[in-house]
């Protein structure tokens, strides 16, 4: 093995841990936690270590950037699992439900109206998350906690398979209070699955009920900023 294998699978045992103890404290296991890996600006030289230590769910925040390294990657190992995790603009609509397995960013009507389009043309349902905003933040993608529940109903409607909630609270405060926020809005609307809870705060949001944690730094180290 090289170095780069043998750090990524020290690195995913060790998240892979934490995760664990975290599920292990609210009652559930290791298998009821999905690691997503988000790899977003990580080449691909760095993303085959993960998958050869046996990571298969990956996170990308841009289509584009998704499209140029998974091709390749999915030709290597065809049971990757895809999620989308950044932002969406509707423009890039379909190009995102031809690539992706998971959605995690479905967050206005405009989107869901292009999404439900772009499934319906490729014939492919998309299973999505609904993010939100959940702490009011005006740069952040997300829709408004009074406006969830509406738009909970249009993606029902739409016949948009929904997962559950996604959050990513504000950044250098306490995240719990957000996370069992997203946990109480899900509940009240029957939604499972909760997305939440990054490098720094994936116990805590297992801890309050998270399913599925989005680690980047983590698993790869510090992102290349080019
Ligand atoms: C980058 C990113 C992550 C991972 O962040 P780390 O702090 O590196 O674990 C998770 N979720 C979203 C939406 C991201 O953009």
């Amino acid at each position: 093995m090289t170095t780069e294998s043998i750090e990524a699978a020290e690195r995913l045992n060790a998240v892979r841990d934490a995760a664990q103890r975290a599920a292990r404290l609210t009652g559930r296991t290791a298998n009821d936690i999905n690691l997503i890996a988000v790899s977003k600006m990580q080449e691909a030289s760095a993303i085959r270590p993960l998958i050869m230590a046996g990571q298969r769910s990956f996170g990308e925040n841009r289509v584009q950037e998704a499209q140029s390294k998974w091709p390749l990657l999915r030709t290597e190992t065809p049971d990757i699992t895809l999620h989308l995790v950044g932002q969406l603009q509707s423009n890039k609509a379909a190009d995102a439900v031809a690539l992706f397995d998971i959605i995690h960013s479905l967050d206005r009507p405009s989107l869901l109206t292009a999404l439900a389009r772009a499934m319906d043309a490729a014939d492919k349902r998309v299973p999505c998350f609904i993010q939100v905003n959940v702490g009011a933040e005006e740069q952040k993608g997300g829709c408004p906690i009074a406006e969830t529940p509406a738009l909970i109903r249009a993606a029902r409607d739409a016949d948009i398979p929904l997962l559950g909630l996604m959050c990513v609270p504000p950044a250098d405060v306490e995240p719990a209070p957000y996370f069992a926020l997203l946990a109480k809005m899900a509940r009240e609307e029957g939604l499972d699955r909760l997305s939440m809870g990054m490098s720094g705060d994936f116990e805590t949001a297992i801890m309050l009920g998270a399913t599925d944690i989005r680690v980047g730094t983590a698993l790869f180290g510090e992102r290349p900023t080019t």
